[in-house]
């Protein structure tokens, strides 16, 4: 009851991608209570994460002092946490901390270059602060080294779509499944990822839409399924190959739309002529049977949709995953009507918007290339500042090898934890161990804060204001519903002091003077004011100042030449490691409902943490008896990384030669284990593919 607490706040859950709206209700200071309200993304639902997932902003670790790393602290990369911090830092104050942390950032600049210092943002914090962020490293130090976990999620998949249809974002909003009659969903498990998004694609079947779910893992939507589609793990490209192989042998294509819309037919054409489903059968594990059938419901459909995830994106051949799923849409015309569209389902919250603010290396905002002049003569106009790099930047894992190299020698990482997060992670906690200065700003001690010089604590979503955009491409304001613990600040004001302090002239008295900033150079925002974002959610584009913004895009032309789309062929590419004698299975990773990400908030969420407190893998019943091993006890997992010791669990929809492996955990991280083996274009690592050792513990 309303009365029961002292406010309430509009603001947006702080996990996954699909961006519902939730009201905070505060008692003495505290967030007590979350509810979903009416956002267009999720019309008063929320799932597990965003109702329970909250108290982890009130929890005793929170960081609330800034700490400096004592003279006579032990080394670097021994484990920090809240009862033994004493032992390696010190508080301090904010002006001591911030004149140590940009002292040692301008430092390595003056001395060795503005390119021995890298920044990495975050996909969990607001579009203004992302802006600000790619603009502290560009402006401040002269160069594009600045990413974020875009590149450990969707990279692959936003290299395709802009090669192809011009943009990354999605084409179509999720919400447009309700138009469509048939809907394929591959390598995404939306009923623990993305839980809400998946109670619409639950009631299109329930309306009698056809969903076809693809994946290797048997995941929970296929109980809603026309098709279950259960292929051998890395190779999409040679199943996708096959369908529209059908495709074009069946001339179930949409001619009309490929010639007023596509360039490049022909070739595609030519080169589906080898992956014939009988052929690809054998290496895809799918029989030519379903393959056809497949392919002759979505051709067939009137209206189709694609959503993919990290199971498409994440593989070195990420990039060429995304492609042929672009194809598919292209040669069926299912791209710019009602009911169809391309749709990669965004993991972090913000991940759509800080990519869209420019935190990438290669991209100002806006995905406007780095490399051409007049661009970014347009941003240092604004920004009065020195001509930056023309280079395209180094990405996540090549900012690490370079750090690693002793190239890199500083860096400034804002809610990123990539100590955790990387592939081969032992690599890359070495790499940060090299760093000679390291400005860590979070709101707890992460395992990347163990190899931290300098910690400034910075604040949770519920404590800030800003802007974010979800997976949907719509806008939507934060508010703090509550102040941030201690003498922990908002992550954008830490920023503009930071680069004060460096030399750079910047003067924010307001968040809001940050988006105006950003509206000069992003015409993704035309018609998008902060007044408007006061009570409205708004999709971009927006074509006018009362267009709620348009759900649908590229109805009349694609932003490429001649408004056409492309299709570029695929060609099948095995993983980078096989399985063999030493390591016979595969292994895989993701995300299970509960937690989120490497588990930082989650675990601190007591309600989560209560449900899922151990971690654990899933291994087919049938493995577990070859092994010996009963359900509850552990396995020691190892690939050419390293190994690790972990509970196991029966899961029937696992393949008998895989293990999947959630990487929340910090105590059995599958990032040790993972490969760091790059997409050649979108320079995403393997994730989703290892080569592994199971055995008893
Ligand atoms: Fe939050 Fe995503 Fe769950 Fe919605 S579906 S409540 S955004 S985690």
């Amino acid at each position: 009851d309303s009365k029961d607490f002292d406010s309430e706040t509009e603001s947006v859950c702080p996990f996954c991608g699909v961006g519902c709206k939730v009201s905070l209700k505060v008692k003495d200071g505290k967030v007590k209570y979350v509810e979903g309200i009416n956002g267009p993304a999720n019309e008063g639902r929320l799932c597990v994460k965003g109702r329970f997932g909250f108290d982890y902003i009130h929890h005793s670790h929170r960081l609330t002092k800034p700490l400096i790393r004592r003279e006579d602290a032990p080394a670097k990369g021994l484990n920090v946490h809240p009862d033994n911090w004493n032992e390696f830092f010190r508080e301090a104050s904010w002006d001591e901390a911030m004149a140590f942390a940009a002292g040692g950032l301008s430092g390595l600049r003056d001395q060795h270059g503005g390119k021995a210092v890298a920044g990495f943002g975050s996909a969990k914090c607001t579009n203004e602060e992302a802006y600000l962020f790619q603009k502290f490293i560009r402006q401040g130090f002269l160069h594009n080294n600045v990413d974020h976990c875009t590149r450990l999620c969707h990279a692959s998949s936003v290299t395709a779509l802009i090669e192809n249809v011009g943009s990354g974002a999605v084409t179509a909003t999720f919400n447009e499944i309700e138009n469509a009659d048939v809907a394929i969903i591959i390598g995404a498990n939306p009923i623990e990822n993305h839980p809400v998004a998946a109670t619409y694609f639950k009631q299109f079947t329930k309306r009698g839409g056809k969903l076809i779910v693809m994946d290797p893992r048997g995941v929970g939507l296929r109980r809603f399924a026309e098709e279950m589609v259960q292929f051998r793990p890395g190779t999409d490209v040679s199943m996708l190959n096959a369908i529209m192989h059908v495709i074009v042998e069946e001339e179930l294509y949409d001619s009309q739309y490929i010639h007023r819309w596509t360039e490049n037919w022909e070739a595609e054409k030519a080169h589906l002529k080898d992956f014939s489903p009988e052929a690809m059968s054998e290496i895809c594990g799918v029989s030519p049977d379903q393959l056809r059938r497949v392919a002759r419901i979505f051709a067939g459909a009137e209206a189709g949709m694609i959503f993919w995830g990290m199971g498409v994106s994440q593989h070195i051949h990420g990039t060429d995953n995304s492609r042929c799923l672009i194809s598919l849409a292209l040669m069926t015309g299912n791209v710019g009507k009602p009911g169809a569209g391309l749709h990669p389902l965004r993991g972090q919250n913000n991940v759509q918007g800080a990519s869209d603010a420019g935190l990438v290396p290669m991209f100002l905002p806006d995905y406007q290339s780095v490399m051409d002049d007049g661009i970014r003569k347009a941003f240092t106009d604004v920004w009065g500042a020195g001509d930056f790099s023309n280079e395209k930047g180094l990405t996540v894992t090549e900012i690490m090898d370079e750090a690693y190299a002793g190239n890199i020698k500083g860096m400034y990482i804002q809610g990123e934890n990539p100590a955790m997060s990387d592939p081969d992670v032992e690599h890359a906690r070495d790499a940060l161990a090299k760093l000679e200065h390291l400005v860590v700003q979070d709101i707890f001690l992460t395992e990347t804060a163990n190899y931290a010089d300098v910690i400034l604590p910075a604040s949770a979503l519920y404590e800030k204001n800003g802007t974010v955009s979800n997976t949907n491409r719509q806008v939507q304001r934060v508010r703090p519903a509550v102040t941030p613990p201690g003498d922990a600040r908002e992550d954008w004001k830490i920023t503009v002091e930071l680069a004060q302090r460096v030399g750079l002239n910047w003067d924010y008295g307001d968040v809001s003077e940050v988006f105006n900033e950003m509206k000069i150079n992003m015409a993704s925002l035309n018609n998008i004011t902060w007044e408007r974002l006061k009570t409205e959610t708004i999709t971009y584009p927006s074509l006018s100042e009362t267009d709620p913004g348009q759900a649908i895009v590229f109805g009349d032309g694609f932003p490429r030449a001649e408004g056409r789309a492309k299709f570029t062929p695929a060609s099948v590419i095995a993983p980078d490691e096989s399985p063999d004698a030493d390591y016979p299975m595969i292994m895989t990773t993701g995300r299970q409902l509960e937690h989120w990400h490497t588990g930082s908030m989650t675990r601190r969420s007591n309600v989560l943490d209560a449900v899922e407190p151990e971690a654990n893998c899933s291994l087919h019943p049938k493995t577990l008896r070859r092994l010996g091993v009963e359900p509850g006890e552990h396995v020691r997992l190892s690939t050419r990384r390293g190994s690790i010791v972990i509970m196991a669990r029966a899961d029937r929809a696992v393949a008998e030669d895989m293990v999947f492996v959630p990487f929340a955990y910090v105590e059995a991280a599958a990032n040790i284990l993972t490969n760091p083996a790059l997409d050649p274009y979108g320079k995403i690592p393997e994730f989703k593919f290892s080569a592994v050792k199971v055995e008893k513990a």
